[in-house]
């Protein structure tokens, strides 16, 4: 009896494969982390075939310690990291390279060029996005411009483009034997080529980036029974399970959240951070630097918006803290190191590596470090660098209450971040709301999982999984409002100096 439902969960630095029961409980988890290529400054790439070499293992990890077979599984979930882009040959099933990832800067000239014209109302307004080196469509144009044989092989209908959902779909379903070419409408949303009211690729924008249609994977619902097709017998589980849910991670850790009414909101803290608050069935355009993107659709319903809200680096500078500067060994070593101190003794670190994302949109800043005197070391740094995660995520929250009129009174809050017990505190603070932490923080596979149990039937309805979400954690706001009135103002300043760093 398959009683139980799968997610794979490709998010930025990891992929993990996780079984969950009827009551939204873990019942088994593996996880394994890939490599971040900087060629060269503002440059991030991801290995695909290393992506779908641990996807492969971590599924074969799970059922191999826990003795479950491909029959135990009503149904397959995939939640992924958005934006990231790969080209590949469905002939011969190689990628032409890396994948470019959503942190990449690599765009940034072209971009600006298409935001500063027409091109620029006609993105925003068509898509939700502004035009910015995060989505795919540069990345695309890209790799057609840049990779020899691509654009010659894209004519052909060979080479095709895909989100990593895509490409692990296709990889899932058998690959160069008849694996299927999809998406889902949240992953489309975010490739700067889909129209938010149509849901379909729209030729303007094609137009606008110069991309063949023929590259591009079909657009189906995030939640469908016959949706994705099944996993071969070939594949990691040896059988065939439904795949019958794919969805961008943080819409994913919307439906994990259970933010399913118009208002709810959630706050992820990974790599980045993204704020998603849902607007229903009305799609609400921003005036204040947030996407308006697909939050989910489930079969034939309707389409149900959210606004969001994405920071480019949270959880990520703390790996550069680790990686490239060398002053902490593990990540989770930076709350120790950083409660070392009371306070950042005025230093300020703004982690803009990508430009900055929400709610500024400036591809020219670039990251600072403000406020050094002979006193500071890396205790201090380290405790910047978790105000600087919480600084940017206030900044969003601003931004949300002025373009929805909904005032948070808490947020929820998920992600590897999360476990980061100061941090939170220091949130809270910020905020001056309550921050909520679900007992099941991984929220992003769980609503892969829901969502693909939907569709088969494993859940009746949305109503049966209100009774699974249960806070595991509440942090409450502590400091004054002039302490907080003082570290806004400072964080503002030192953003300024970031700015117009470089020239466009
Ligand atoms: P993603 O889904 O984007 O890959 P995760 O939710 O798995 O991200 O979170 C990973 C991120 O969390 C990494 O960037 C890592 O630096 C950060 N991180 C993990 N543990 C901690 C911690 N204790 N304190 C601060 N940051 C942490």
């Amino acid at each position: 009896m398959a009683d139980l439902v799968g997610a794979v969960d490709h998010g930025t630095t990891t992929t993990r494969f996780m079984v969950f029961d009827q009551g939204g409980r873990v019942v088994a988890s593996a996880q394994v982390e890939h490599r971040q290529i900087l060629p060269r400054p503002g440059w991030v790439e991801h290995d695909p075939a290393e992506i779908w070499d641990n996807t492969v293992l971590v599924i074969e990890k799970v059922m191999a310690d826990t003795g479950l077979t491909w029959r135990d599984l009503a149904a397959l979930g995939v939640a992924n990291q958005r934006e990231t882009t790969v080209v590949w040959n469905r002939r011969t099933g190689r990628p032409y390279g890396n994948a470019v990832v959503w942190q990449d800067t690599r765009t940034d000239a072209l971009v600006s060029t298409i935001a500063a014209d027409d091109r620029g109302r006609l993105v925003r307004h068509r898509s939700g996005l502004p035009p910015a080196t995060y989505f795919s469509a540069g990345k695309l144009r890209w790799i057609l411009d840049n990779v020899p044989g691509v654009r010659e092989d894209a004519a052909k209908g060979d080479a095709v483009f895909g989100t990593l959902d895509t490409w692990l779909l296709w990889n899932l379903t058998g690959g160069v034997d008849g694996g299927v070419h999809v998406t889902d409408v949240t992953n489309a949303s975010r490739t700067m080529l889909m129209d938010l009211e149509t849901l379909d690729w729209d030729e303007e924008l094609l137009a606008v980036f110069g991309v063949p249609r023929s590259m591009l994977p079909e657009i189906r619902s995030s939640s469908v029974a016959s949706g994705y097709g099944r996993t071969t017998g070939t594949g990691p589980l040896q059988g065939p399970v439904p795949l019958t849910a794919v969805l961008g991670d943080q819409q994913a850790a919307m439906v994990g959240q259970l933010c399913l009414a118009p208002g709810d909101a959630k706050n992820t803290y990974g790599t980045g951070n993204f704020l998603l608050l849902n607007t229903g069935t009305s799609l609400v355009r921003s005036d204040n630097g947030l996407l308006t993107t697909v939050c989910y659709r489930f079969g034939d319903q309707p389409p149900v918006y959210a606004l969001e809200g994405s920071i480019a680096v949270t959880g990520s500078a703390v790996q550069w803290l680790r990686d490239q500067m060398g002053i902490i060994r593990d990540t989770a070593e930076i709350e120790a190191l950083a409660r070392e101190v009371p306070d950042t003794g005025g230093v300020c670190f703004v982690p803009a590596f990508s430009g900055l994302f929400a709610p500024y949109w400036r591809a020219d800043a670039r990251g600072a470090v403000v406020g050094l005197t002979r006193f500071s070391d890396r205790r201090h740094l380290a405790r910047a660098a978790l105000e600087a995660i919480c600084h940017q995520s206030r900044d969003v929250a601003e931004a949300m209450e002025k373009d929805s009129g909904v005032r948070l009174n808490i947020l929820k809050v998920d992600g590897g971040v999360t476990a980061n017990d100061l941090c939170m505190q220091i949130q809270a603070d910020l905020l001056g709301v309550p921050v909520s932490r679900p007992v099941v923080a991984e929220t992003t596979a769980l609503g892969a999982a829901y969502a693909a149990g939907l569709a088969v039937g494993h859940w009746a309805s949305t109503a049966d999984l209100h009774d699974n979400w249960h806070e595991g954690r509440r942090w409450l706001p502590g400091c004054s409002e002039e302490h907080r009135a003082a570290a806004r103002d400072e964080w503002h300043r030192a953003v300024a100096r970031t700015l117009n760093w470089v020239e466009m």
